[in-house]
């Protein structure tokens, strides 16, 4: 939960943990004035000292020369020793990242989103501890949630999250430690008030956990309404090529999990926890991954805005097609969630889902057919992807509480031309 209680101190077991701290919160803060690009091109990117490179190396080293025995290297900032404890190429990163979600802590990458997610749950959820999820979360996240972390004794409930009411009703006192919010959803794009849900949680102690990887920080900041960690796939948006898997946890200021004081040596602190989970467990990106996602970074406004544009066109074409039954986009004004979102979305991202009215097999058929829009898993690149999530990317929730329509196919709008992105749909449709 988000508090004034000050930051537990660093552990004793990770040494590095401090000295990142220190940069962590330093270096965003002096770019926290600027604007979202500014940040996203400068933050944790200042030129190498040696050469005056302005992009930030790839640091292919395992490996530190020491100052003395004890005495970390200290000449980029932070100390390092090895490359799994941390690594400058993945310091830039997490330093831009922490600069774009603000106002944040610290962020921490890793080498997938879900490898994120997984430190998170370890770091702040012990067996008996009670997580409330959305009834359409991202398969993947669920699956980890009730499949890995279920059978070691952590406890879930699905609740539709747009309705307040049955989401305080799921909550158990004293047992509830988070709730985890995603919005927009994956695949039905629905909408979660992250402020109301903030207010909630930390009514009943619970942190809230804010996957941001739909809106991207250029069009939604949880922690500025109240959210107390942040997840992302940087495969999706944040890489946005599609040539890179990754994740990241951003932490709000002072958030603190006191129910894990002490466990694993480590105090209550959210930060220090991720910080020695994500060393313990070694889930990191190499640099190379670390320099692809830092590199998407720097255009991620400027790719939104396309997103945005081209999405927007494509919904309100669906929208009046013959053989369309439903279209989510949460910038139509008949979503459901469409004021909400307004309120704390500053557009409303690139993913449309829509139904057919010929059921499954015509929803396979348009999937087929595309050609610009590439029949792939996984979203958030620059090109154009058309996916059946029933059969694909939500097939792990098939029979469970969070199984999607099958008449659904759920397209990733990419920066294409608008104009061959609808041709190409209303030939698939055709
Ligand atoms: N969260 C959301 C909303 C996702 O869509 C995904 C993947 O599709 C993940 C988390 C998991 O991320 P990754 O595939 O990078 O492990």
């Amino acid at each position: 939960m988000t508090s004034t209680t000050p930051h537990a101190p660093a552990d004793p077991l990770t040494p590095h943990l401090e000295e990142h701290a220190e940069v962590g919160a330093d270096a965003p803060a002096g770019w926290q004035q600027r604007g979202f690009s500014t940040r996203a091109i400068h933050a944790g990117s200042d030129p190498t000292p040696a050469s005056g490179a302005v992009i930030t190396p790839i640091y292919a080293t395992t490996t530190y020369k020491q100052d003395g025995v004890g005495g970390l290297r200290t000449g980029l900032g932070p100390g390092y020793e090895y490359s799994r404890s941390a690594n400058p190429t993945r310091t830039a990163l997490e330093e831009c990242i922490a600069a774009l979600e603000g106002p944040s802590e610290r962020a921490f990458a890793f080498a997938s989103g879900l490898g994120a997610e997984d430190v998170l749950l370890r770091s702040v959820l012990r067996p008996g501890d009670h997580v409330v999820v959305p009834d359409d979360a991202y398969g993947g996240s669920y699956r980890l949630i009730a499949r890995v972390a279920g059978p070691w004794g952590v406890e879930h409930d699905e609740v539709h999250l747009a309705d307040l009411d049955a989401v305080r009703a799921t909550i158990r006192p004293g047992r509830t430690k988070a709730i985890w919010v995603e919005t927009p959803t994956n695949p039905m794009l629905a909408i979660a008030d992250i402020a109301a849900l903030a207010q909630m949680a930390h009514e009943a102690g619970a942190l809230l956990v804010v996957d941001n990887t739909f809106a991207t920080p250029y069009l939604q900041n949880p922690l500025a309404l109240g959210a107390d960690v942040v997840v992302h796939s940087t495969t999706k948006y944040a890489g946005g090529h599609s040539d890179v898997v990754g994740g990241a946890l951003v932490v709000a200021p002072g958030t603190q999990a006191p129910w894990m004081d002490g466990i694993g040596a480590v105090g209550a602190s959210v930060t220090d926890r991720i910080g020695f989970h994500q060393n313990a467990m070694g889930v990191i990106p190499s640099p190379f991954d670390a320099f692809l996602v830092h590199r998407g970074l720097k255009t991620l406004a400027v790719r939104m805005e396309k997103h945005c544009d081209n999405a927007e066109r494509v919904a309100e074409f669906l929208l009046g097609h013959p053989r369309v039954r439903q279209v989510f986009y949460p910038g139509l004004p008949e979503h459901r969630g469409h004021d909400v979102a307004q309120k704390q979305m500053r557009r409303f991202g690139g993913m449309v889902s829509f139904r057919v009215v010929g059921g499954e097999e015509d929803a396979l058929n348009v999937c087929k057919r595309t050609e610009v829009f590439l029949l792939a898993e996984s979203l958030g690149g620059i090109e154009s992807l058309i996916e059946h999530p029933g059969r694909m990317t939500h097939a792990s929730v098939a029979g469970s509480p969070l199984e999607v329509p099958s008449d659904l196919i759920r397209l990733s709008v990419g920066i294409e031309d608008a104009d061959d992105l609808i041709g190409d749909l209303d030939r698939a449709l055709a």
